[in-house]
């Protein structure tokens, strides 16, 4: 048997990916909106694209409030998107 990947959805692009290459948002029980890196945040999440345009899609369109079933304050966003850049500024300096 072949080992199961995981595949989920872009909230933004509906493109499927391996769970690893997207980025899992969470709100927390506490209702707090915010980017779960390790998968270890317990909350109802989404995933998007490591993508800034798929972030900024998600919110806009309102896919990500909807997928999390509340509305993202745009701290929460401008968070969001801070995170997004750290995280492409790193992976271009491990190439
Ligand atoms: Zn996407």
């Amino acid at each position: 048997m072949p080992k199961k990947i995981p595949m989920r959805q872009c909230v933004a692009c509906r493109e499927k990916k391996e769970k690893y290459e997207l980025a899992r948002i969470v709100r927390t029980p506490d209702g707090k909106v915010l980017y779960d890196a390790r998968g270890k945040v317990s909350g109802r999440g989404a995933y998007i694209c490591k993508d800034i345009k798929c972030l900024e899609k998600a919110v806009k369109s309102k896919a990500l409030s909807r997928a999390l079933e509340c509305d993202v304050p745009d701290e929460a966003f401008e968070e969001l998107r801070r995170q997004f850049e750290e995280q492409k500024e790193g992976q271009d300096a491990e190439q």
